[in-house]
């Protein structure tokens, strides 16, 4: 019964094509606005967030006093935090306010003023205490919004859900010049520049339903590829480009500005410069939440096409440097870090990263079974080596989130994918894209005989993936807009799974 109540309460969730929130309708008007961009808030802790916006307009001064709010009600009658921060042209004058002392698991409104206008408001929340016994947790995972070939419908629903968490598993934007099938033009051409960076951020920002999904709860963020370059891989871009770190710098600080994450994270503008975007959070007593950062320092991708690099789709028989165990996706830091980092003592071990973790066969019609070197699949040894040690350690609740593919896929993660009784360590569930176009479905198709431990996988759709947590189960709906060209489309459910706590692998309905 109480499985049959949760399925009931989450199946009140789809709804149909929704206006945007108040909040989003009555911003203040004005000849000039000045929040045109937006606000936003991230990466809550048991007494803080940051809260983000980026002032627009013709003239800003180099610096502006913003002032911003943080209450316990809509009406801002409870004020628990003030502040005044300055939004400097050197940082695109965006704002990353970070209020301390909250009380946990709290439910926070906010909202930003400056040159005699105020934003619209947000509705964020502290994380629960470390210790804490939470009753559930509901997140969505999105990923991949290129916004030239497609419209945001997911997230004007998303925004309505009142969720706790929005987890965003990269490509937010993308670098390339707008596509021959474009409904919005991209504007501009590739981005290279700190400047082309900024302009993109800010079309894609422009979008009310993606304002509406950040004035809606807290996201956590990690970047993929298009966040750069395509296939990018550490310092090597996808065509071998020279001073591919001068580029990379620029697109690492452009995402900091834009994105809701702690100021200390900013950039130096250095070629090459890295940023450390790794870390967890953990929501009370329930679960552990491990970002992940699969770009910045992985070895580069195994045997690409020539003259190339970045991914390729290739047998195991045909490419050698696929078996060498040297080869890592996280980098050896992050790899020995992630192994310490594992919540022995919480029901749930969430791994928040970019890609494809299963293992997925293509069937490759000379050559038979081949392997896209991109994902999980490039960097096989690394794949084993993080699985084996969740197997080892007996790491409870181990579920892999991610997206980059356009395609939502569910599947069991096991120590031998060859073996069909080889045990399942962990579950897996890839989000489709918000917008991105997917491959076609019928290779899906012909590759699923290969792989019998997906239990799911469907490129044909867009959407994204939301989740109930509890200490007993996870249940996952594949979320799909009926028309990602409709800004205004309905939303539907393709599927249902769930997990049992104590017990990995994905369970339909
Ligand atoms: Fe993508
Ligand atoms: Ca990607």
């Amino acid at each position: 019964m109480r499985g049959m109540k949760r399925r009931h309460a989450i199946a009140a969730l789809s709804l149909p094509a929704l206006a945007l929130p108040a909040y989003v309708r009555h911003a203040p008007a004005a000849d000039v606005p000045r929040f045109g961009l937006g606000i936003a808030s991230g990466h809550p802790q048991p007494q803080g967030m940051v809260l983000w916006t980026r002032l627009t307009g013709e003239q800003l001064p180099d610096s502006v006093d913003v002032t911003w709010e943080l209450a316990e009600d809509e009406a801002f009658q409870r004020i628990a935090a003030r502040g005044t921060e300055r939004a400097i042209a050197d940082d695109a004058h965006t704002v990353h306010a970070e209020p301390a002392g909250l009380l946990p698991d709290r439910v926070h409104h906010y909202r930003f003023t400056a040159l005699g206008q105020r934003s619209a408001a947000g509705r964020t929340r502290t994380a629960p205490a470390p210790g804490a016994r939470v009753g559930r947790l509901d997140f969505a995972i999105a990923s991949c919004q290129r916004y030239d070939v497609g419209h945001y419908a997911a997230w004007r629903h998303l925004a309505a859900q009142e969720l706790d968490l929005v987890l965003f598993l990269g490509d937010y934007i993308y670098e390339y010049a707008s596509s021959p099938l474009a409904l919005r033009a991209h504007e501009g051409g590739v981005t290279l520049t700190l400047d082309d960076y900024r302009r993109r951020y800010a079309q894609y920002k422009s979008d009310p339903a993606l304002q509406a999904a950040h004035a809606a709860c807290p996201w956590l963020v990690v970047w993929d590829d298009h966040e750069v370059d395509n296939d990018y891989a550490a310092l090597q871009g996808q065509n071998l480009q020279p001073d591919f770190g001068t580029r990379r710098s620029a697109a690492y600080r452009a995402w900091w500005e834009h994105m809701p994450v702690a100021k200390a994270l900013r950039p130096l503008a250095v070629a090459g410069g890295s940023m450390r975007i790794h870390g967890s959070l953990d929501w009370g007593r329930l679960a552990r939440i491990h970002l992940l950062d699969d770009r910045q320092y992985r070895d580069v991708q195994a045997c690409p096409r020539p003259g190339r690099g970045g991914s390729n789709t290739v047998p195991l028989a045909d490419c050698a440097a696929l078996a060498d165990p040297r080869r890592t996706l996280l980098g050896a830091d992050q790899e020995r870090w992630l192994a310490g980092n594992w919540a022995l003592d919480r029901p749930w071990n969430l791994l928040a990263q970019q890609t494809l973790m299963t293992r997925f066969a293509w069937a490759d019609p000379a050559r038979g079974a081949s392997y896209w070197t991109d994902g999980w699949d490039g960097y096989p040894a690394a794949r084993q080596r993080l699985l084996g040690t969740v197997a080892e350690r007996r790491v409870p609740g181990v579920v892999v989130l991610g997206g980059d593919v356009h395609a939502h896929y569910v599947a069991d993660l096991k120590a031998d994918f060859d073996d069909p009784r080889a045990p399942i360590i962990a579950t897996e569930f890839c989000g489709t894209s918000i917008s991105s176009l997917g491959l076609a479905q019928e290779r899906v198709d012909a590759a699923r005989g290969f792989n019998p431990h997906v239990h799911w996988a469907r490129a044909d759709q867009r959407g994204a993936m939301r989740f109930r947590l509890d200490d007993q189960t996870l249940d996952a709906q594949l979320l799909v807009v009926d028309n990602a060209r409709d800004p205004m489309s309905s939303i539907g459910t393709q599927a249902r799974f769930s997990v049992a706590a104590r017990q990995p692998g994905a369970l339909p309905g």
